[in-house]
C-alpha cells in the first residue's frame, strides 16, 4: 500500500523523534557495512583534510552540534556514491573522493547530503512508502512501529532515487551551504555533469548519479545559483 498523499506522510515527520530516526541510520549502516560497503583505504591525512571541509559545512549547518557525521567507505560495488542516513551520518566512498577534481565538488556532493540530512528526506521516504504505518503514527503518535518498516529502508536509498522536490530541496542547502562557506555552486553542477557523461551509455546500476539523476534543469539551477552568486 502506498500512501498516496506525500504531504500527510511528510507532516508525519514532526512526529518521528531523532532518536527513532539515529536507529533508523544505524539499522541501515549496519545492513550496509555488512552487505555493501568496505574499509576505505584512503590514507589518514586525505581523511583528515576531508573531516576538516564537512566540519567547515557542518558548522553552518541546522544541525545540532556533533549531530552530523562523515564516514568514510569503500564501495567497490557501488562506484562513486554519497548518501545520507537518518540521523546524520553521510558515507562517501573513495571512489567519489577519487572522481572528484577538487575539494569544492566534495563540499558540493557532502553540502547536498546534509541537506537531505536536514529535510530529513530518509524519514520522508520511509513514511511516504511506509502506508499504513505512516497513518498509525500519524494517529497514535507512536513512531516506533516505523523500525518495522526501517529494515526496507537501505534498499530503497540505494535503489530509488529521491523524489524531485526531494533533489531539489538539497541542491538548494548545499548551494546554501556552499556559499557560506566561501565556494560556487558551480562545482556540484561540473560533477553532475562528469558523473552523467561517464554513465554513457550505461551507469552502474547503483552509482550516485543513478539514484540522482541530473537533469538538465537541476544542472542549470546549479549554474544560476552560481552566477548569482559571482561579485
Ligand atoms: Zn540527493
Amino acid at each position: 500500500v502506498r500512501w498516496g498523499v506525500p504531504a500527510a506522510a511528510d507532516a508525519t515527520v514532526a512526529l518521528v523523534p531523532h532518536s527513532i530516526e539515529a536507529q533508523m541510520g544505524d539499522h541501515a549502516l549496519a545492513f550496509f557495512d555488512e552487505f555493501v560497503l568496505e574499509e576505505s583505504t584512503l590514507p589518514a591525512e586525505r581523511r583528515k583534510q576531508l573531516e576538516a571541509l564537512f566540519a567547515e559545512l557542518a558548522a553552518v549547518a541546522d544541525e545540532p552540534p556533533g549531530r552530523l557525521r562523515l564516514l568514510f567507505r569503500g564501495g567497490a560495488r557501488i562506484g562513486p556514491n554519497a548518501f545520507a542516513l537518518p540521523g546524520g551520518q553521510i558515507i562517501i566512498t573513495d571512489t567519489m573522493v577519487l572522481l572528484a577534481r577538487d575539494d569544492d565538488e566534495i563540499a558540493g556532493v557532502l553540502g547536498h547530503e546534509i541537506g537531505h540530512v536536514e529535510e530529513r528526506h530518509g524519514v520522508k521516504l520511509l513514511l511516504r512508502a511506509a502506508g499504513l504505518t505512516g497513518a498509525v503514527v500519524l494517529i497514535t503518535g507512536d513512531a516506533s512501529s516505523l523500525l518495522e518498516d526501517a529494515s526496507m529502508l537501505p534498499l530503497m536509498l540505494l535503489h530509488f532515487s529521491y523524489a524531485r522536490d526531494f533533489e531539489r530541496e538539497a541542491d538548494a542547502r548545499s548551494t546554501a551551504l556552499l556559499r557560506a562557506t566561501g565556494r560556487s555552486p558551480a562545482a556540484l553542477a561540473a560533477l553532475f555533469e562528469r558523473l552523467t557523461a561517464a554513465c554513457e551509455p550505461r551507469c552502474v546500476y547503483d552509482s550516485w548519479v543513478s539514484t540522482h539523476p541530473a537533469p538538465a534543469e537541476r544542472i542549470e539551477a546549479l549554474r544560476r545559483a552560481a552566477a548569482e552568486a559571482a561579485p
